[in-house]
């Protein structure tokens, strides 16, 4: 059976390698992004995978970007929560914009985009969902109150949508990634990168994004069907949870 799977944040970096795992998987896929239109075009050429444009911290626009992926690919059986943003700031110094912005994107995004399609997913008796949090969830990082926050939220409401769902047919799980080699960790000085973040990485390396995405093809496939409410911790061993 063919699944459809939605990708928000899915035109580049982790979410790019996940599209591309997905659809090599079997599945149809669309990605959502939130502007980079020319990062989308680029995608699009490269993978054939539809690019859908608004922005996960809209619900209204959420609402309307589903029904336009379901139009043209059918009812959304795998949705994946990968948008998410940093606005780095220490605590003293953060602002409320930058607090509201992180958790508006990353864990309102969440649930404006599981919300509008729990109900089919609960009718068709049949769902996936995986929302892509982080390690700085897990265990807290300076600098990141507001990312952290957000990140742990992400895994609050994927255990509880686990217990909602689960007689539904509907797992829903997170996958944790440690530090990964995207434009998000890129945007970070090389030369803290070298001497400060990978240090701190039994493995000695930062992870690939297609290493993330195997985790999620994993949780997505319908043989992953006994196991929700789970994080899958990808972080070459800097946090074992
Ligand atoms: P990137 O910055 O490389 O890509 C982010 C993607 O999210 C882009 O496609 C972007 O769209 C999209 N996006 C951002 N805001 C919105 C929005 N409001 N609505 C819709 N789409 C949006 O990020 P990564 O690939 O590095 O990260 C992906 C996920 O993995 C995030 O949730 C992140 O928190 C998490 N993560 C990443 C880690 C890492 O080391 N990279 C580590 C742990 C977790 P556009 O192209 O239009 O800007």
């Amino acid at each position: 059976m063919t699944r459809v799977a939605l990708v928000t944040g899915g035109t580049r970096g982790i979410g790019a390698a996940i599209s591309v795992a997905l659809k090599a998987a079997g599945c149809k896929v669309a990605a959502n992004y939130a502007g980079n239109d020319e990062a989308a075009q680029k995608f699009n050429a490269e993978t054939g995978i539809p690019a859908y444009k608004w922005s996960v911290a809209d619900y209204d626009a959420c609402v309307a970007g589903i029904r336009e992926v379901e139009a043209d690919l059918g009812p959304i059986d795998i949705l994946v929560n990968n948008a998410g943003i940093t606005r780095d700031a220490m605590f003293h110094k953060m602002t409320l914009q930058q607090w509201r912005e992180v958790i508006d994107t990353n864990l309102s995004g969440a649930f404006n985009m599981t919300h509008p399609l729990w109900g089919g997913m609960r009718d068709r008796k049949f769902g996936r969902i995986i929302t892509i949090s982080s390690i700085n969830g897990q265990k807290g990082q300076a600098g990141q109150a507001n990312y952290s926050a957000s990140k742990a939220g992400e895994v609050g409401l994927t255990k509880a949508l686990a217990l909602e769902g689960a007689r539904a047919g509907i797992t829903v799980n997170n996958v944790c990634p440690g530090y990964i080699g995207t434009e998000m960790v890129r945007a970070v000085d090389e030369k803290v990168i070298n001497e400060r973040i990978i240090p701190q990485i039994p493995v000695g390396r930062l992870g690939e994004p297609e290493e993330i995405a195997r985790c999620v093809v994993f949780l997505a496939s319908d043989e992953a069907g006994f196991i929700t409410g789970s994080t899958i911790s990808a972080n070459g061993g800097q946090y074992m949870a």
